[in-house]
């Protein structure tokens, strides 16, 4: 570990990686956070007593699953299926499933643990967890998915419930998915139980703004960022890499507030556009034909496609990365600094590696961790739930105002952490202390369970 921690954390860490040995992403969130906590346990003695840290660096249970299924062709596939129920000290176990050949257990548990302290950050009655499949949703049929989550649910669907474990969309898994997934639940349990699922279709339970709400989310907390520095998005450049559902509707956010989102990016490519990312065309190129990113830049004259290479060449004030994780190196970020950005804001979780977070702490470069900036989306499922308990929908105006609300609220909360635990500034540090107080408070009052 780097910087000066104690003993006692380093141990903390050493002791994660000993008990989850080659599980790299969940090292690298879990050692973020301990780098954060020196200045916690200075304060609380009884979670060194207690071993408070220990217990929540353990998950309280990890379900891996078969999935099998039979494609169009009639061949019989085998998938992995996981859910990491990670803390449930403040609410029913939340979050997102992931569908995408590169999910494994340490994947599945990286974004578990940084959804507990997100979680607790939106300030809603939520635990932290997360689940997916190493199953590859590109180029299948309709009925070749519907299948999958069929076979997926018949497993999962004996750990869920609404008081106990709510699972959402994640990457690979939007509103067609969770529909399946919805239905096989329906089906077996014989319950229609709308709080057990969120990011529904509105004409069954789902919530107003669940779709935009990741992305909304985090250009209001970058706006956040910017105004207690008297700036604003106006006039300014933004690249947002990705182009799912956070890249997508942090852009259309990003216009809305004055910025102008120039790229944009998918695993082929990246496209440039001076005038401003046109959302009609990309929304139908990557929501409607679910087509490559080159598919815009054959259809926008202004703009053009780059195959391969890296987004961050492109010039900008601000950065959203919003595709996955450690797509932001140190290289990149040192190309960004060299180009004059001057805030990045993770859309996704974790893109920015550990050396790219340095690299931008040196520059002077505003950073804002996925767990803070990105936490709309599932703060947004939590005002799904609580609508479903009450049998209520929101308009969309009341559900963006709440959103608002809340990414603000996060936002001072983190700027306001940093600075009581002598690091103003550090949103990183922020996020960290701000979520782990909140948990740990929790766990503690539960007794050693
Ligand atoms: N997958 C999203 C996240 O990373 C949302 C999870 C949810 O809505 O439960 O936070």
């Amino acid at each position: 570990m780097n910087g000066h921690v104690p003993a006692v954390v380093q141990g903390i860490y050493d002791e994660v990686v000993q008990r989850n040995r080659g599980e790299t992403e969940f090292h690298q969130a879990v050692r973020e956070v301990l780098e954060s906590l020196a200045v916690v346990l200075d304060r609380h003695s009884e979670y060194t007593e207690m071993k408070t840290v220990q217990r929540i660096c353990e998950p309280e249970r990890q379900i891996i699953f078969r999935v099998p299924w039979q494609d169009d062709r009639g061949e019989v596939h085998i998938n992995r299926g996981f859910r990491v129920e990670f803390n449930s000290a403040l609410g029913p176990y939340k979050g997102g499933l992931r569908f995408h050949p590169s999910v494994n257990l340490g994947i599945v548990k990286f974004l578990g643990f940084e959804q507990i302290f997100k979680n607790a950050l939106t300030g809603m009655p939520i635990g932290g967890g997360k689940g997916g499949s190493d199953f590859d949703p590109k180029g299948r049929s309709d009925a070749e998915v519907m299948r999958f989550c069929q076979s997926f649910m018949t497993e999962l669907y004996r750990h869920l419930g609404e008081y106990t474990d709510v699972p959402a969309g994640d990457i690979g898994v939007g509103a067609r998915e969770i529909g399946y997934l919805f239905g096989q639940y329906k089906r077996i349990t014989n319950r229609y139980e709308s709080g057990v699922l969120t990011g529904k279709g509105l004409g069954w339970g789902g919530a107003q703004v669940r779709t935009e709400a990741t992305g909304y989310g985090a250009a209001f907390f970058a706006d956040a960022m910017m105004k207690v520095r008297g700036e604003s998005f106006d006039g300014r450049r933004v690249t947002v890499s990705g182009s799912g559902n956070v890249a997508v509707y942090a852009i259309e956010k990003v216009h809305q507030l004055g910025g102008r989102a120039v790229a944009c990016s998918d695993s082929t490519g990246y496209v440039v556009d001076e005038k401003g990312i046109d959302l009609e065309v990309l929304k139908q190129v990557k929501e409607v034909e679910r087509a490559r990113i080159g598919a815009y830049a054959e259809r926008v004259p202004s703009s053009s496609f780059v195959e391969g290479g890296s987004i961050w060449d492109t010039p900008c004030d601000v950065a959203i990365p919003s595709a996955t994780q450690n797509e932001l190196d140190g290289d990149a970020a040192s190309v960004l600094g060299r180009n004059g950005c001057r805030y990045v804001v993770e859309g996704a979780n974790m893109p920015a590696t550990p050396e790219a977070v340095r690299v931008f702490r040196d520059a002077g470069i505003a950073f804002a961790p996925g767990k803070a900036a990105n936490a709309g989306g599932v703060a947004t499922s939590a005002l799904e739930m609580q609508q479903n308990a009450s049998r209520d929908s929101w308009t969309f105006e009341h559900s963006e105002a709440r959103l608002e609300e809340i990414m603000r609220g996060i936002h001072a909360r983190c700027h306001a952490t940093a600075e009581e635990y002598g690091s103003p500034g550090d949103l990183v540090l922020g996020a960290n202390v701000a979520g782990f107080l909140d948990v740990a408070e929790a766990v503690h009052a539960h007794g050693l369970i």
